[in-house]
């Protein structure tokens, strides 16, 4: 058939006005599927960059930062303070993204258990626990651990992924949301937390302190982490200070003295065994760093002191390592350490492999261990109910596949 003349160049019109709406459907679709850098996660500097080479002015970043950290802004359209404007331009280019809740539970004891899903649908714990003068929040550093410390449950799942330190300091801000403890502008001093040491009455929204001791080891995660307890400790944000801040690790012996010198935050060991022969099947991590370099990375510590005493714990398991005999080489291993000994109930989980220490044997390893001058050294389980205790945490998560991965890259 002959074509129409006419027709050809308003075919091509149309066919370039059509390629013209798909492609802009497709530019929009792609500026949908982009994603917005997330405020929450970056430090001052790296916020006041991102925000001056937006056209802010640095003292605009600084109140920004402040909003975000001091306040808990999780919003800009709540930032009165700036024009409408900014706001606008603010909301266009970022976001102030947190973990979401999953799941939350409740203990009889109060402590409360989060499961927070990160963007990436990955899931961790976190526990908040109060006491009468203080609230500590236990965080999670990796999603699984590598660990494989023989006792806990988190140890039985494969190591998923680091977490990022927006997904570590947004555990801090989503525990301030769900307490609802964030100051007004305003009342930034009257709302302050009560002073660590202080007596009062039990109020469980404070939360005063940070124990890095939840799901992951941190010194695996350690670029990440400190970035985190960084923005947590800054004067003009959280505002949780070094001395109120504890990270526990398995024994990464060469991380241990860096952690000290960068962040002066205190330091938890898990010990859990007096013999390299024990330590090497409980902590496998001792195969590379025994006891006596770990010992020694202690005593090396530069935040320890009289005053700021390293934890040493040690989980209680049956007929395993808690003999009288344990308990006296126990204190002998800590002779000249500024130590405080913490003695774990063994907290069970579904097909763990141990028992917990009956409690006339907890006790009297206890005396041992107070005889030579630490005090209280039992640390009554909290949370035990919601498996919210010392090394319960574990979630659903499993390293994604490269094909779900990709899906979940491109819905
Ligand atoms: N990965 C870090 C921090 C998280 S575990 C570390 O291992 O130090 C926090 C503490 O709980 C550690 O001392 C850990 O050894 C201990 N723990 C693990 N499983 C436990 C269990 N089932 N009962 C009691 N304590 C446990
Ligand atoms: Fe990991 Fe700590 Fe559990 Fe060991 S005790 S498996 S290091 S979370």
């Amino acid at each position: 058939m002959a074509r129409n003349a006419a027709s050809i160049p308003l075919q091509e019109k149309e066919r370039e006005s059509s390629l013209t709406a798909h492609h802009d459907r497709v530019r929009s679709c792609d500026a949908m599927t982009e994603k917005k850098p997330n405020l929450i996660g970056l430090d001052l500097d790296e916020m006041t960059q991102a925000l001056t080479a937006l056209g802010l002015e640095k003292y605009r970043a600084k109140q920004i930062w402040s909003a975000v950290y001091c306040f808990g802004a999780r919003d800009f359209a709540s930032m009165t303070t700036l024009s409408k404007d900014t706001r606008t331009l603010l909301a266009e280019h970022f976001t102030l993204d947190r973990p979401s809740v999953a799941l939350g539970q409740k203990s009889e004891d109060g402590t409360q258990k989060w499961l927070l899903r990160m963007e990436d649908g990955h899931e961790v714990e976190c526990v908040h626990i109060p006491e009468e003068d203080r609230g500590s929040l236990c965080v999670s550093s990796q999603i699984g651990c590598v660990m494989r410390c023989a006792f806990c449950h988190t140890g039985t799942q494969n190591l998923v992924r680091n977490l990022t330190a927006s997904e570590i300091i947004g555990q801090v801000m989503v525990a301030r949301d769900v307490l609802g403890e964030w100051p007004k502008p305003g009342k930034k001093n009257q709302d302050a937390p009560p002073k660590p040491g202080r007596k009062g009455p039990l109020d469980p929204r404070f939360l005063t302190n940070i124990v890095v001791m939840g799901m992951g080891e941190p010194l695996y995660n350690y670029d990440n982490v400190a970035k985190a307890l960084r923005i947590a400790m800054h004067s003009d944000g959280i505002g949780i200070g070094r001395r109120r801040i504890t990270l526990s690790t398995s024994g990464v012996v060469p991380m241990i003295r860096r952690c000290g010198d960068d962040l002066g935050v205190n330091l938890a060991i898990s010990l859990h065994a007096v013999t390299d022969v024990l330590r090497d099947v409980l902590v496998p991590i001792n195969r590379k760093y025994p006891i006596k370099d770990l010992l020694h990375a202690c005593r090396d510590y530069p935040a320890a002191g009289n005053s700021r005493r390293i934890t040493f714990e040690y989980v209680m398991l049956k007929g395993v390592n808690d003999s009288l005999a344990d308990a006296r080489q126990l204190v002998r291993l800590l002779r000249g350490i500024p130590a405080k000994i913490n003695l774990i109930p063994f907290n069970p989980w579904p097909g763990s492999p141990y028992a917990c220490s009956d409690w006339p044997t907890i006790e009297k390893f206890g005396d041992v261990v107070n005889a030579a001058g630490y005090a209280s050294p039992i640390r009554m389980p909290r949370g035990r109910d919601i498996m919210a205790a010392c090394g319960q945490l574990k979630s659903a998560s499993r390293k994604l596949s490269a094909a779900e991965r990709v899906k979940l890259e491109k819905p």
